[in-house]
């Protein structure tokens, strides 16, 4: 048994080498040397309060530009799934990072349709909220916030259209999960803020006691 794993590791391997998920170069760990100190340089781990949005505090670890605008759209419309790994890596060694994400009861990545996923083949938000739960020991739902509607995407809108575009998009499963907790929701980039803030909607309309938002970028 053993042995069939250490071989289907080895085979995986020669699939998917270990690449840096930055630079894309080969490297034993998710995250090279020199794309640490590069993202190092530009990180900026800000927290903006608001008052007038269903959340409190936004996290974001970036600027959505540059290299990090370049990465996520890799990530998001180029299949390129591995790029997770390196901004996952690199948020981690922030040693207040874990600290941050544990005083949350649960993480829950900002859903998207059934039918996009299926184009897709994964969640951009789900893989990045499931490694950090896992590595900073919180509980990770995929299976309470959904998407219902398929809507035109975010990013063929203006503001204006932004907000109307998601209003009724999430539905709620699984309330009991949510009821008095503090949850976090995580997505990639934050734009206007408007998917956030109906996801947190129905999620404080179905018994969460607070909700806050983190995610990569902000643009
Ligand atoms: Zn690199």
């Amino acid at each position: 048994m053993q042995l069939l794993i250490s071989f289907i590791n080895y085979a995986l391997n020669l699939i998917y080498p270990n690449v840096c998920g930055i630079c894309n170069r080969l490297s034993k760990e998710d995250l090279c040397k020199k794309c640490e100190i590069r993202l190092n340089k530009i990180a900026k781990f800000k927290i903006d309060i608001y008052t007038d949005k269903y959340f409190r505090k936004h996290l974001y670890i970036f600027k959505y530009e540059g290299i990090i605008k370049e990465k996520l759209t890799d990530f998001k419309f180029n299949e390129k799934a591995y790029v997770y790994k390196g901004f996952v890596n690199f948020v981690l060694k922030n040693k207040k990072f874990c600290r941050f994400l544990k005083s949350y009861d649960i993480i829950i990545p900002v859903p998207i349709h059934k039918n996009r996923k299926l184009v897709r083949g994964y969640n951009q938000s789900s893989l990045i909220a499931r490694e950090l739960a896992s590595s900073c020991n919180i509980l990770y739902k995929n299976n309470i916030l959904i998407k219902k509607i398929n809507n035109k995407p975010q990013s063929t809108k203006n503001k204006e259209e932004r907000i109307q575009n998601v209003i009724g998009a999430y539905v709620i499963q699984n309330k009991e999960l949510i009821l008095n907790k503090k949850v976090l929701i995580l997505d990639d980039i934050y734009t206007t803020g408007s998917t956030l803030n109906e996801c947190a909607k129905v999620l404080k309309m179905n018994g969460a006691k607070l909700v806050d938002v983190i995610t990569i970028a902000k643009d």
